[in-house]
């Protein structure tokens, strides 16, 4: 008797729950609406497919509490302009001084370190999509603290090709995942690669900026726009330079950079 009153109970707070969740519902914009559905599909292919630390593979989370605890944050004393960490403030580092970049300023989350690095690697060269959600939260929980001006967000593309053997560009779901938590407006398709270049990895600062030299076009008006591309990782900045190089030749009032991690 006892076992069917209890059974009785949660059927009624079950019922309890559905009805107070379908009432609100009706009065939830559209925007919530997506967001719930999105949340709907994340519960279900949790469930299907439980998730697993994308750097140390324990069960549970995409990014675990022990990693997670491993994180090291970019943090002052910064070049004020490329945001590498320095030893005091400053408005122009060393590096900076020799070779200005031509943006308002760069800024990251973590240092390239164990477990980001892991994260994306797994991300770009492993097929696990899903880690794009825990990284855009480092993006998004350090935000705030840059104090950066944005019109419009975009991500650094990849050249097609690259793209169509992918399957996807990181830097496009870090965009999409990032702006979606600060609510930020951002559009994906906003640079193109105009030619395949060889990856940044093992090349000098002067051969990085070469390398990528005339590599993209613009495809939206941002005339007077301050416009922050996104990237995963930045090294010496040349990637983001040569971005920023052609939106400023397209009208672009400034354009910034922000990166998931930050190699030194
Ligand atoms: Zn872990
Ligand atoms: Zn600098």
């Amino acid at each position: 008797m006892g076992r069917i009153l209890h059974t009785a109970h949660q059927l009624t707070t079950l019922l309890e729950k559905v009805k107070q969740s379908l009432t609100e519902k009706t009065q939830l914009p559209a925007l919530t609406w997506r967001n719930r559905a999105r949340g709907l599909a994340d519960s279900l292919l949790n469930f299907v497919f439980p998730p697993v630390c994308g750097a140390c593979k324990k069960a549970g989370s995409l990014l675990c509490e022990t990693c997670h605890a491993q994180l090291q944050w970019v943090q002052a004393p910064l070049c004020n302009r490329c945001g590498r960490p320095v030893t005091k403030p400053t408005e122009r580092c060393s590096v900076c001084q020799e070779r200005p970049l031509p943006l308002h300023q760069i800024r990251a989350a973590v240092l390239f370190a164990h477990p980001v690095s892991k994260l994306i690697h797994n991300l770009k060269y492993n097929g696990a999509f899903a880690l794009s959600r825990p990284l855009a939260q480092l993006m998004a929980d350090a935000w705030a603290q840059w104090h950066m001006p944005v019109d419009l967000v975009m991500p650094i593309p990849l050249h097609a090709e690259r793209e169509r053997k992918r399957g996807y560009n990181q830097s496009t779901l870090l965009t999409r995942d990032f702006c979606n938590l600060v609510a930020l407006p951002y559009v994906e398709d906003g640079l193109t690669r105009t030619r395949f270049t060889t990856p940044q990895v093992g090349l000098t600062a002067v051969e990085r900026l070469k390398n990528v030299q005339d590599a993209f076009a613009a495809n939206v008006d941002v005339v007077g726009k301050h416009v922050l591309l996104i990237d995963d990782v930045c090294t010496t900045g040349a990637t983001m330079a040569a971005a920023a190089n052609i939106l400023i030749a397209s009208g672009a009032q400034a354009v910034s950079g922000y990166c998931v991690a930050r190699a030194i």
